[in-house]
């Protein structure tokens, strides 16, 4: 009997087991990397996922080999119905985590509790406070600083996730790893990468490279212990001798890891990405919403996925701005 194809492998042969779902193009932040200065056009409310909408959608991914959803945004507490979003997911056999801005976490620590997430992943680009309100447009420092804190008092997996940029935070980095000696999260150097109204330029980007420089000219080479990596791992993992926490760079730009992703993502208005550089995307809400089953144009758009950075497979095909222009802000991806 002919073995039913896999509609979740591409045509790479890489199995897609992991499923990101932006639930809001809203946030409380108006970070300079991800939320253009005009701010963006959101959607009508009639075109984003209902609660209903987005666990269907999700079943349907577990149903064919999903075994992991992270939640993303904008910001995804701002959605009033997180917490209906949060129990119905949390009923499908998957490992469900979190990617937030930790403004208002601390209000839904129960919730998430009571819906078996353990794992969090915090965005914080700078440690120092002016800096946090200049990048992210808004005055909440404190409250980022200490939830990241009461995450992990309450238990959480927490990794913070730091877009480095060139003049702006690159004389944190150290910082950031010391934070990690007395505390047990990991933070995520991440390479700046373009989305459309990100004024992305290669020289704005600190390489990985120019990290393990600055932590080796610092750290002696035997206190700079390289990790084992998980398999589809986008981090490169490294830890200090006797330090709590890890340190990571995601290097999408210099170093990508195209070769083992397994990551699909979902708009918050029902669109399939099936890359983060993709411009094109597959509209299921829709076929949803007709009635009509959304496996064969989930099976198309990943059978058209690129072997690499949505075609962008040059560094030279990355700075082009009609290339990397024609996808979506940060903001509505989710990362
Ligand atoms: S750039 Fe695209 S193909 Fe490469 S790892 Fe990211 S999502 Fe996967």
């Amino acid at each position: 009997m002919k073995k039913e194809q896999n509609i979740l492998q591409d045509t790479f042969g890489r199995d897609h087991t992991y499923l990101r779902i932006s639930l809001t193009e809203r946030c409380n932040l108006r970070c300079t990397y991800c939320m253009p200065e005009e701010g963006v056009q959101l959607s009508p409310k009639s075109h984003l996922m209902t609660y209903e909408e987005v666990f269907d959608i999700a079943k349907t991914f577990v149903k064919h080999g999903v075994t992991k959803i992270r939640l993303t945004g904008g910001e995804p507490f701002v959605r009033k119905d997180i917490p209906v979003i949060l129990e119905k997911l949390a009923a499908l056999p998957v490992e469900l985590s979190i990617t937030s801005n930790a403004v208002i976490i601390d209000k839904f620590i129960d919730v998430l509790k009571a819906n078996g997430i353990k794992k969090v992943n915090v965005s914080l680009d700078s440690l120092n406070k002016e800096k946090f309100t200049h990048i992210t447009r808004r005055n909440q420092f404190d409250k980022v600083y200490n939830n990241i804190l009461l995450l992990v008092k309450e238990g959480f997996q927490v990794k913070v996730n730091a877009v480095l940029m060139k003049d702006f935070n690159d004389d944190e980095i150290i910082d950031f790893i010391k934070f990690t000696k007395d505390l047990p999260v990991s933070i995520r150097f991440i390479e700046f990468m373009p989305f459309d109204g990100n004024k992305w330029d290669l020289s704005k980007m600190v390489s990985y490279k120019e990290v393990m420089k600055q932590v080796n000219g610092v750290f002696s080479e035997t206190d700079v212990i390289r990790l084992q990596d998980a398999p589809n791992d986008t981090a490169k993992n490294y830890s200090i001798k006797g330090y709590q926490g890890s340190f990571a760079i995601i290097s999408s730009v210099t170093n990508p890891f195209c070769d083992s992703c397994n990551r699909l993502r979902l708009t918050a208005n029902g669109q399939l990405k099936n890359c983060l550089f993709s411009s094109t995307e597959s509209d299921l809400l829709s076929k949803l919403r007709q009635g009509k089953s959304i496996e064969p144009t989930i099976k198309k758009a990943v059978q058209a996925k690129f072997k690499m950075r949505g075609g962008m497979d040059t560094l030279e095909k990355l700075q082009k701005p009609d290339l990397h222009g024609r996808n979506r802000s940060m903001i509505t991806i989710g990362g």
